[in-house]
C-alpha cells in the first residue's frame, strides 16, 4: 500500500482517485470545492482541508487540474512540502511548455516527475480503462506505471519531459480536423441527394475511413452508439475539444510548426462553442456546417 496524494477531484480526478482506493492504496485527496471533497470521501478518499495536509505524508502526488497555470501553482506550492523521493505525476491536459516547466520545478527540488495526460473521458476514468500518454525519464515512468495501471488499461511511454502532452494534443488535433472533414463529407452528400448509409458504406471501407466516421459517426443511423443518435449529448463536449485545439495551436506557434487545417478547425470549434454549444458533443458541429 502506498500513500498517494490526489489533487483535483473533479469529473476525472474523482473517479480516478476512487480507483486507487479500490486498488488498496491510501489516498489523501484535496480539491478547492467542498462538495467534491465530500463526494470523494464517500468513495474512501481521506480528505485534507489544505494542500499541505495531503502532500507531506505522500510518496506519490497526482494532479488532475483544469489548465497549465493551476498545475504550476499547485506544484510550486506542493514540491517544497513533499518528502524526499516523492514522485510527482500530472494527468491534466495542459500546454507542453507548462508541462516542461513543471518537470523543471520538480528537478530543482530533487524529485522525479511524469506528465501523463489521459484519453478515455469520464467513462474511462470510472471504469479504470483510461489511456495514459507519458513523458519523463525512464526511471520516473517505471515508478509511475504500476499506479497508472490502477486507473487505465493502456500506458504508453512517449518520450522525455512533455512528450505525453505532445502526443495528446497532436492526437486530438488530428481528431478535431478529421471530425470536421467527416462532417463536411456528410453535409455535401445531403446536398447531392446521397443517403447517410450509402456514404458510410463506401467511405468506411475506402480511403475516407477514420475513427470519426466508423466509431463516432456524426449523423444518426450508421453507428448506433455515436452521440448523433442521442441529439449530440456528450461524449466529448465541444468546449473540451476547443481547449485541446487551442493547446495544439499554442504548441504549433511555440515550436514554429505549420498547422493551417488545425488553425481553421480551432476557429470553427470556437464559433460553435460561442454560439451556445459548449456542452454539446463536438460532432454536433455538423449542424453549424449545415448552416442550421
Ligand atoms: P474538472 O473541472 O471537473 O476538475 C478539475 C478540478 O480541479 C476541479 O474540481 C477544481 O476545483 C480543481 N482545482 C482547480 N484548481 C485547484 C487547486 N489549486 N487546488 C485543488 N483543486 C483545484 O475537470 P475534469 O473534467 O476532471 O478534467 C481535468 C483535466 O483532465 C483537464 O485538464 C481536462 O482537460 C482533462 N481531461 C478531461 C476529460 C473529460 O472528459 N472530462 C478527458 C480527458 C482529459
Amino acid at each position: 500500500m502506498t500513500t498517494i496524494s490526489f489533487i483535483g477531484l473533479g469529473n476525472m480526478g474523482g473517479p480516478m482517485a476512487a480507483n486507487l482506493v479500490k486498488a488498496g492504496h491510501k489516498v489523501l485527496g484535496f480539491d478547492l470545492v467542498a462538495e467534491l471533497r465530500a463526494a470523494a470521501a464517500k468513495t474512501g478518499v481521506s480528505i485534507g482541508e489544505s494542500l499541505a495536509a495531503v502532500v507531506s505524508e505522500a510518496s506519490v502526488v497526482i494532479t488532475m487540474l483544469p489548465a497549465g497555470k493551476a498545475v504550476l501553482s499547485v506544484w510550486e506550492a506542493a514540491l517544497p512540502l513533499a518528502k524526499s523521493g516523492t514522485l510527482f505525476i500530472d494527468s491534466s491536459t495542459i500546454d507542453v511548455d507548462s508541462a516542461r516547466k513543471a518537470h523543471e520545478l520538480a528537478a530543482k527540488s530533487g524529485l522525479s516527475s511524469v506528465d501523463a495526460p489521459v484519453s478515455g473521458g469520464t467513462g474511462g476514468a470510472s471504469a479504470g480503462t483510461l489511456t495514459f500518454m507519458c513523458g519523463g525519464a525512464d526511471a520516473a515512468f517505471a515508478r509511475a506505471k504500476p499506479y497508472l495501471e490502477h486507473m487505465g488499461k493502456k500506458i504508453v511511454h512517449c518520450g522525455g519531459n512533455g512528450a505525453g502532452q505532445a502526443a495528446k494534443i497532436c492526437n486530438n488535433m488530428i481528431l478535431g480536423i478529421n471530425m470536421i472533414a467527416t462532417v463536411e463529407g456528410f453535409a455535401l452528400a445531403e446536398k447531392l441527394g446521397l443517403s447517410h448509409q450509402a456514404l458510410f458504406d463506401v467511405a468506411s471501407t475506402s480511403s475516407g475511413q477514420s475513427w470519426s466516421l466508423t466509431t463516432y459517426c456524426p449523423v444518426p443511423g450508421p453507428v448506433p452508439a455515436s452521440p448523433a443518435n442521442r441529439d449530440y449529448q456528450p461524449g466529448f463536449a465541444a468546449a473540451l475539444m476547443l481547449k485541446d485545439m487551442k493547446l495544439s495551436q499554442d504548441a504549433a506557434t511555440s515550436a514554429g510548426a505549420q498547422t493551417p487545417l488545425g488553425a481553421a478547425a480551432a476557429a470553427l470549434y470556437e464559433k460553435f462553442v460561442e454560439s451556445g454549444h459548449a456542452g454539446t458533443d463536438f460532432s454536433g458541429i455538423i449542424n453549424m456546417i449545415r448552416g442550421k
